[in-house]
């Protein structure tokens, strides 16, 4: 077997969120969106393995409802932000394939409404945590308060400049209380969305998914990734740390994604609770009933 391959060997899934850890030298503008970081380098390969996490996180999250029934606290929120076109849906959407529906709680953040606006913006983030026991995905979240909104100018920079302490500062709260953070970038590379967008042009059954407003922000690429920048070396922390997942192919980013939920709820352990009653009591209860 020739060195070259030995070097090259992928490293094994346990470490799928080590591998994709954003450090304090991130820089988003030195990242490969299309490598094949961990796991098959094919798509088939890559989705079947997906597929085959099924029963395995569904038994798990399975274990962590029941641990909420017994008064624990946890629950496992996956965040995920990335450019438009970058997956989001797609990405919820191979969650959904090793997932139970009832165990899931999506929740997507447009724009604040004008009753939002009112609040502070840490509001209406806090109204959609998953309650223990469930699992929790962010389409978009209070990071949009740091990205589009620093990039947009919508609040003076003093303003947006003391949210990445806050920000942090309610993680750790929440995170406190039994919310295991799994915050995701899906990073895909300019060349990858233009092509994307023009494939929703050029697709009437994909029209309905274009904005005119994604080329607006598509022109404004280098301040979001300046942007992005600020928010992940700022905000990733020991109690809810940041990944960046390259995301040009999808299949790959499902894959890299899946596995880190699986890793994670493995990594929680969750436990079913003792009964609080008494077992062979209520056995014979049943059976003389
Ligand atoms: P998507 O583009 O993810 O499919 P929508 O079109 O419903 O979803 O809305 C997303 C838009 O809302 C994005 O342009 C995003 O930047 C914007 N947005 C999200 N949160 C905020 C916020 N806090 N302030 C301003 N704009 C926001």
């Amino acid at each position: 077997m020739p060195r070259k391959d030995k070097a090259k060997k992928k490293p094994a899934a346990a470490s799928v969120r080590e591998l994709l850890r954003v450090g304090p030298d991130f820089d988003p503008a030195a990242m490969d969106a299309r490598r094949v970081l961990a796991g098959p380098a094919d798509k088939a390969q890559a989705l079947a393995q997906v597929g085959a996490l099924a029963g395995e996180v569904t038994a798990l999250q399975e274990r962590l409802y029941a641990e909420s029934k017994g008064g624990g606290k946890r629950r496992l929120l996956v965040v995920l932000q990335g450019m438009d076109t970058s997956g989001k849906g797609g990405a919820i959407k191979a969650l959904d394939r090793i997932v139970e529906p009832l165990g899931m709680r999506v929740a997507q953040f447009g724009a604040p409404t004008k009753a939002e606006l009112k609040k502070h913006y840490l509001w209406r983030i806090e109204q959609k945590l998953p309650p223990p026991g469930t699992i929790g995905i962010f389409d978009r979240s209070h990071y949009e308060d740091v990205l589009v909104v620093r990039v947009r100018n919508l609040v003076p920079p003093e303003e947006w400049e003391k949210r990445y302490d806050e920000i942090n500062a309610w993680e750790k709260k929440w995170s406190d209380d039994g919310v295991v953070f799994l915050k995701c970038m899906l990073f895909i590379s300019p060349a990858e969305q233009k092509e994307r967008l023009l494939a929703r042009l050029a697709e009437p059954d994909k029209r309905w998914k274009y904005r005119p407003g994604d080329v607006d922000d598509r022109l404004l690429w280098n301040d979001f990734m300046t942007a992005y920048q600020a928010a992940l070396t700022r905000c990733s922390t020991d109690y809810a740390p940041w990944y960046v997942i390259p995301s040009d192919r999808k299949w790959h980013r499902d894959w890299l994604l899946t596995h880190m939920v699986a890793e994670t709820l493995r990594e929680m352990n969750p436990q079913f609770p003792s009964p609080d009653y008494d077992v062979a009591a209520e056995t014979k209860r049943v059976m003389a009933s």
